[in-house]
């Protein structure tokens, strides 16, 4: 009886675990082998606008097995593991009042420059609308976003994508870019945006840069009038890094 019990108990073990400061070079392999497809999947939907509203199944559809438990693994991890304190989110079910935004030619540093197709629930989206334009009325100031809704299957493979960049170390990734499931781009009540201003300045620019514009001390002050909040201040206790960029519409049934 004992024997079957130590049989049941190992045949319900994960296959692996995952070393989270360093993948083992088996899943340093495996990651690779996923991500040269996932890479040409990404591209392709990408191309179409999909990328952004990709599921699951959609996602794994390439995927062997082996590349298929491993993404499962990183799935499935506990932030609390990763010594990141995201609170639990109410996020409600997949949205299906996606507004699309489409892709528009705007001007940046004196440049054209395409912005890509977004998605937002149509609160936020409303909410947005109404804000930019005020901004814009008071400071002269013009904000546009660059990223929205990101559906928890698209933001696996940001993800993976991130642990390949930094040396397969999950633990620093999780400091920049959020588990699925824990981001505020796949979760329609705290819908989030990443901005960017006319002079190019984005997530890509140092986060004081972002801090001392214009635009972000007018945030500061009159987003919560458009039930919007700055996610990760730079005094948060999350475990998050300061994201002057990054801004969070909470719906009203929430407050
Ligand atoms: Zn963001």
């Amino acid at each position: 009886m004992r024997l079957l019990l130590l049989v049941l108990l190992l045949s319900t073990t994960p296959s692996w675990a995952i070393y989270v400061n360093s993948l083992s070079s088996h899943d340093r392999k495996t990651l690779s082998s996923a991500l040269a497809k996932l890479d040409i999947l990404i591209r392709n939907a990408r191309t179409d606008n999909r990328a952004v509203t990709l599921t699951f199944s959609q996602l794994y559809a390439p995927l062997s097995t082996d590349q298929r438990a491993l993404l499962d693994s990183i799935r499935s991890l506990d932030p609390a593991q990763l010594s990141i304190k995201t609170p639990a989110m109410n996020c409600g079910p997949e949205p299906n009042d996606l507004v699309k935004m489409p892709s528009r030619k705007v001007i940046i540093s004196g440049k054209d420059h395409w912005l890509t197709t977004l998605y937002l629930p149509k609160d936020a989206s409303t909410d947005l609308s109404a804000m930019l334009e005020t901004m814009h009325k008071q400071i002269g100031k013009t904000l546009y976003v660059e990223s929205g809704y990101r559906s928890p299957a698209y933001q696996l493979y940001l993800f993976t994508a991130g642990v390949k960049r930094r040396s397969y170390n999950i633990k620093e990734t999780a400091r920049w870019i959020a588990l699925p499931g824990y981001s505020e781009h796949g979760c329609p009540t705290m819908q989030a945006v990443d901005f960017i201003n006319e002079d190019g300045i984005n997530c890509n620019s140092p986060a004081a840069k972002f801090a001392a514009l214009p635009e972000y001390a007018w945030l500061k002050t009159n987003a919560a009038r458009y039930n919007f909040q700055l996610s990760y201040p730079p005094d948060s206790n999350t475990g998050i890094t300061f994201e002057p960029w990054h801004w969070r519409h909470v719906r009203k049934t929430l407050k």
